[in-house]
């Protein structure tokens, strides 16, 4: 019932003839089939990946976003800028956002807002530091992180909102959270939106993994009931790869 969604994360990567000729190579493999491909190229690149993947099924989304709609904000970018190229979701609180540049959950929280006025589809990341789940906290620090990204945020809202569960010791290291380790997190942050919310949104709402995603361990974490899909950094760079990763989704 809930449609794979598989999300390219290229984060500050590829020169512009690269993320070009990387969206039309993850075009022509995204065929039409069941699952949603995304991809999500700096902003610099978005006009052109925009253009490359025209005619594919692909949709192509922002990294981040700015929740004032324009002024003087230098460096920033908004919702109606993004949704004017063609984008048509954004990732929110990725965990470099989180952790490297110092993004809190109420800065996240009105990001959230405003891409969902703009019509833009939030994947809202959350995830644990490696010391968090040695200390098994990562239940209470996904459950903080979720219900300060989602301050007011109705259940009607939900249903344009897709979550990444994402630890922070899996992304970019090589180390996966094994199928059981993942599918025990989601089916968690399920009955997290069961009680904020109600059923219905626990039922539809997609929840994607990332951290290391790769064509190896993609079928095996898709394979989880609460998976809904994958972000993908790494082996997203590469069309072949994610072509392989999408196919696992199917
Ligand atoms: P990775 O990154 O696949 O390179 O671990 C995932 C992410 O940060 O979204």
């Amino acid at each position: 019932m809930r449609r794979p969604l598989i999300a390219g994360n290229w984060k500050m990567n590829l020169t512009r003839d690269e993320a070009v000729n990387l969206a039309r190579g993850v075009g022509a493999a995204a065929g039409d089939g069941e699952v949603d491909v995304l991809v999500c190229p700096t902003f610099v690149h978005l006009e052109g990946v925009i253009s490359a993947v025209e005619g594919s099924k692909v949709a192509v989304g922002g990294q981040d976003v700015y929740f004032e709609s324009n002024g003087a904000f230098t460096g920033e970018t908004s919702t109606a800028m993004l949704g004017d190229l063609g984008c048509q979701y954004v990732i929110l609180g990725h965990s470099e956002r989180r952790n490297v540049i110092g993004e809190s959950d109420k800065l996240i929280n009105q990001k959230l807002h405003a891409a969902l006025a703009a019509g833009l589809k939030p994947i809202l990341c959350v995830g644990e530091l490696l010391e968090q789940r040695e200390a098994n906290e990562t239940m209470a620090v996904v459950k903080s992180q979720l219900d300060g990204s989602l301050e007011n945020v109705t259940a009607e809202q939900m249903a344009n909102v897709v979550i990444a569960y994402e630890p922070v010791w899996a992304i970019g290291t090589g180390k996966t959270a094994s199928p059981e380790q993942a599918q025990e997190v989601h089916a968690d942050l399920r009955s997290l939106l069961a009680t904020r919310y109600n059923q219905e949104v626990s039922d539809g709402v997609r929840i994607l993994y990332g951290g290391s995603v790769k064509p190896a361990n993609a079928a095996d974490l898709m394979a989880c009931p609460d998976i809904d899909g994958a972000l993908v950094g790494g082996a997203a760079l590469k069309a072949d790869s994610f072509a392989e990763i999408i196919a696992a989704a199917g």
